[in-house]
């Protein structure tokens, strides 16, 4: 965070109230963040925020903060509700204010799809003074939960906003909007300015202050951006290469499908590999599960959509591999975002095959400046060659066998299950060269 953190400015300088004070010094949080420096403020002087801002930025202490220092000030169930477009993002925000508003009694309630409603609707009646949740939910429990209403709101959120305005939540962004009272403050955080979101901006906010602590796009200094040109049946002979080359780095490889993620996680579990799959495919548990392996060091590898890891709460990777290109730059953008930072150093690499090119081209224009190739000895990748055709084979059987039970196709989950089986059984049969350290 220091990377990001606002010279000068304390949190007692944004008027922060003495029990906040005392709350961000319990997370250990010295400084404001830029964003946060940039944003209390103006919230505390009750203005509607648009901020633009990328998670890792400290971006939910700059609405959590405010807000719970006007919840302290008046305090009243139901007081504010925050959107996010994933579950995981939602959690990690009610996980935040609840962190921050331990001092001060905050209750908050999670409302997210794939868990129990029942329980959810047990939660709603301790009403809690925080509503965290995914549009979709949230619309179910206005509708159908007796006794809770957004009546009363005073604070409306929208946490990643362009992502909130996609199709799938259009619907029920506006259904929110009727439910909730228009005399209230509203907050807008977004990675990037989408037209939908000046749109949401002009509907939803009044005379708001814009604060962009991410402002155009810019790559920070220790960002090294490579590109791997691979004829595509190679490909992931290179991916293991370069797993290899730079074992004992922390990475995120990202894939353009589910299936892919669960299918070279596989593959790179058979060859040694600690890597874990996420994906729309999962279950929330299991998604859950799988970040906090990752979290923990368990695995070093996380397999991912550019869906399934917006918005995760990661401290900085060493390494963003986008094993399929991007279509759409945004992505890129947010999948590098993942490494270098806080000052840290890290590498993005782009594995770009004769189908993509263009795409890549396109990366390149975007980010202004042509990238240096990945130092690969094609000899050496294919040498890998066999035993990645081993694994292929293995993965590809694997995943064959558990989509056959029970004569329909399973879902991911208790493919992990078996892939945890796995796991250990692979570990014991490493293959994978001898360590070497990433080169900084
Ligand atoms: P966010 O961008 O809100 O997802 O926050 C990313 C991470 O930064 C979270 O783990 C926060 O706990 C942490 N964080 C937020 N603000 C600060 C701060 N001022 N100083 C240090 N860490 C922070």
């Amino acid at each position: 965070m220091e990377g990001d953190r606002e010279e000068g400015k304390s949190f007692k300088d944004l008027g922060l109230c003495e029990q906040l004070l005392e709350a961000c010094d319990r997370m250990n949080w010295k400084y404001p963040s830029k964003i946060q420096a940039e944003a209390i403020p103006h919230a505390l002087e009750g203005k509607d925020l648009i901020g633009l801002a990328l998670t890792g930025s400290g971006k939910t202490g700059a609405f959590a903060l405010p807000i719970l220092q006007s919840l302290l000030d008046s305090p009243q169930p139901f007081f504010a509700c925050v959107l996010s477009p994933t579950r995981e993002l939602a959690i990690q925000i009610a996980e935040q204010f609840e962190a921050l508003g331990a001092g001060i009694g905050v209750k908050c309630a999670v409302l997210v799809g794939g868990v129990d409603m029942v329980q959810q609707s047990i939660n709603l009646a301790k009403r809690p003074h925080i509503i965290v949740g995914t549009p979709g939910r949230l619309v179910d429990h206005l509708s159908n939960t007796k006794g809770f209403s957004l009546r009363t709101l005073k604070y409306l959120v929208l946490d990643e906003a362009d992502r909130l305005l996609n199709e799938e939540f259009e619907k029920s962004i506006d259904e929110i909007l009727k439910f909730i009272p228009r005399e209230r403050r509203t907050y807008l955080f977004s990675a990037t300015m989408t037209s939908k979101v000046k749109k949401l901006q002009r509907a939803c906010l009044r005379n708001p202050v814009k604060i962009e602590a991410a402002s155009k796009y810019s790559t920070v200094d220790t960002l090294k951006q490579q590109y791997c040109f691979v004829p595509a049946k190679y490909k992931e002979c290179y991916l293991v290469y370069i797993l290899n080359e730079m074992s004992g780095c922390t990475s995120m490889v990202f894939t353009r499908t589910c299936d892919a993620t669960r299918f070279l996680a596989l593959m790179l579990r058979h060859l040694g590999h600690r890597a874990i799959p996420i994906s729309g495919k999962m279950s929330q548990s299991k998604r859950l599960g799988a970040l906090n392996q990752f979290k923990a060091g368990e695995c070093n590898i996380l397999i991912g959509t550019d869906v399934a890891s917006r918005g995760l709460d990661i401290a900085s990777v060493d390494m963003v591999i986008n094993y399929d290109i991007p279509t759409n730059v945004k992505d890129y953008k947010h999948r590098v975002g993942r490494t270098a930072r806080a000052g840290r150093s890290g590498v993005a690499i782009s594995l770009v095959n004769q189908y993509e090119v263009e795409w890549f081209v396109q990366i390149e224009k975007f980010v202004g400046k042509k990238f240096p190739e990945f130092p690969s000895q094609e000899e050496e990748v294919l040498l890998l060659m066999e035993s990645v055709k081993e694994a292929k084979r293995v993965s590809l059987a694997k995943i064959k066998e558990l989509g056959g039970k029970n004569g329909k196709k399973r879902g991911g989950d208790d493919d992990d299950e078996d892939m945890d089986k796995d796991t250990d059984k692979y570990m014991t049969h490493r293959n994978v060269k001898s360590s070497k350290k990433m080169k900084k």
